[in-house]
């Protein structure tokens, strides 16, 4: 049997690091990545023959654990049809009708295969349904790997920003203004100098890529206000929030705080395909009709709405709205995070913990953060020691502090408990 290390030995002779996608190789934390060889519940099993309690949930779809009955036997059932068609499908109706039964907001929606493609294509619809080239993100959140969005932020206030990956030519950023999550001055001054420019501001309402971090709700009224005056399209990013801190994702939260509030465009995906690559836009129908064939923003897939991820994704909507679904997972997710404070607190470390339904966040700091740079400052050694102690003693949390961790309906009070006494003993080494 071979060992996580020799596999991982195996993998970077062919794969690039080790992995197809960059965190999984551990570089934050350091230490050797576990490799899974299966899954079930609330539990992941590595190579050598070690389980996990996982707080990761595959970055966030496993929000019923894995290999929940309903959703095996709907996709198995799926597989017996057939793969792929490159047809249209009654499920793919089905699915687009279950989504837009939960998310007032939208009248249409599409579906894709990655919240990478979902974000890029909001973009270009937001570009095109509006005419204008600009757009607005926010440190600190992740909307996939689009050229347009490897960006940050430039020197000064309100410049436009500076590509983060080589091989985006600064060109493809040119239009990408990058400012402070919350940051009320800096948000006047961009739509001030840019507003009549701007085709779209993207946002992470929860942001789940710097841990775990609210807009305030001072931040997202006048966010939307600022886009309703000048005629930009507020995109709101729920690809982790959506379908997971509540059934109306994030916005259903902003829109009890807020009165009247609601997006302009929403992106989905993680929960909506419950494990399989899937992922959607959409929005009013006199912007989504924008879209290809009925406009002229293109837009396609091979595989979009594939028939085994349509069926894989039905029945996890279907098991997540039912009634008590919500408050039963928010409840076990808070008991965790208060768990994981009391547990610090004994050792005499700070911990500043949130959670909204199914998502949490934590940091080695007094207070939560507001922005991407108070998530930095945080102590990241310790962060480190922390991850390795616990996932030494059976606990996977997300290897890097400035991933949000996500709980699902699998996870029981015997393994909150469990976890919370494998913290108890990782502080106090
Ligand atoms: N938006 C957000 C908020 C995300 O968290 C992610 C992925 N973590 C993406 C977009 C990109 O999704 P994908 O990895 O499916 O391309």
């Amino acid at each position: 049997m071979a060992t996580n290390a020799q596999l991982f030995e195996r993998a970077q002779q062919v794969i690039p690091g080790g992995v197809n996608s960059p965190v999984r190789a551990f570089r934050a934390v350091g230490g050797t990545p576990r490799f899974i060889t299966r899954a079930e519940g609330a539990y992941l099993h590595d190579a050598e023959g070690r389980r996990y309690i996982d707080y990761i949930g595959s970055w966030g779809p496993m929000i019923l654990g894995h290999g929940h009955p309903a959703v095996v036997d709907a996709v198995q059932r799926a597989v017996r049809e057939g793969f792929s068609f490159g047809a249209p499908t009654e499920r793919e109706i089905e699915l687009a009708e279950a989504i837009l039964a939960l998310v007032p907001s939208m009248e249409q929606v599409r579906l894709v295969s990655s919240g990478t493609e979902a974000a890029m294509s909001a973009i270009r619809l937001a570009r095109g349904a509006t005419g204008r080239p600009k757009l607005i993100k926010f440190e600190g959140c992740y909307h996939g790997h689009a050229d347009a969005l490897l960006v940050k932020a430039g020197s000064g206030l309100a410049t436009f920003g500076h590509p983060t990956s080589a091989g985006v030519p600064p060109e493809a950023v040119q239009h990408t203004l990058v400012l402070e999550y919350n940051n009320l001055d800096q948000l006047e001054a961009a739509f001030a100098e840019h507003g009549a420019q701007l085709a779209c501001v993207m946002i992470e309402p929860i942001a789940g890529n710097m841990n775990f971090v609210r807009a305030s709700v001072p931040f997202m009224t006048r966010l939307r206000e600022l886009c309703t005056r000048h005629g930009a399209l507020l995109v709101f990013d729920e690809v982790m929030t959506g379908f997971r801190v509540g059934l109306q994702g994030a916005q259903g939260l902003y829109g009890r705080l807020i009165p009247g509030f609601r997006p302009d465009l929403s992106v989905f995906g993680k929960v909506i395909g419950g494990g399989m690559p899937l992922a959607a836009f959409g929005g009013p129908r006199a912007i989504m009709e924008h879209l290809s064939p009925t406009g002229p923003v293109y837009q396609a897939g091979t595989l979009s709405g594939n028939p085994v991820a349509t069926a894989c994704g039905l029945a996890t909507l279907r098991e997540i709205s039912r009634p008590g679904f919500f408050d039963a997972l928010s409840a076990r997710t808070r008991s965790l995070v208060e768990g994981l404070q009391g547990a610090a607190r004994e050792a005499g470390i700070a911990l500043a913990v949130d959670c909204e339904g199914g998502m949490f966040g934590f940091f080695l700091a007094h207070e939560l953060p507001q922005n991407y740079g108070q998530v930095m400052a945080t102590d990241k050694e310790a962060f480190n020691r922390f991850f390795h102690g616990m996932l030494d003693r059976g606990v996977y949390l997300a290897p890097a502090l400035y991933e949000a961790g996500f709980v699902s309906a699998a996870h029981t009070a015997e393994d909150i408990a469990a976890t919370i006494d494998a913290a108890r003993a990782a502080f106090a080494s």
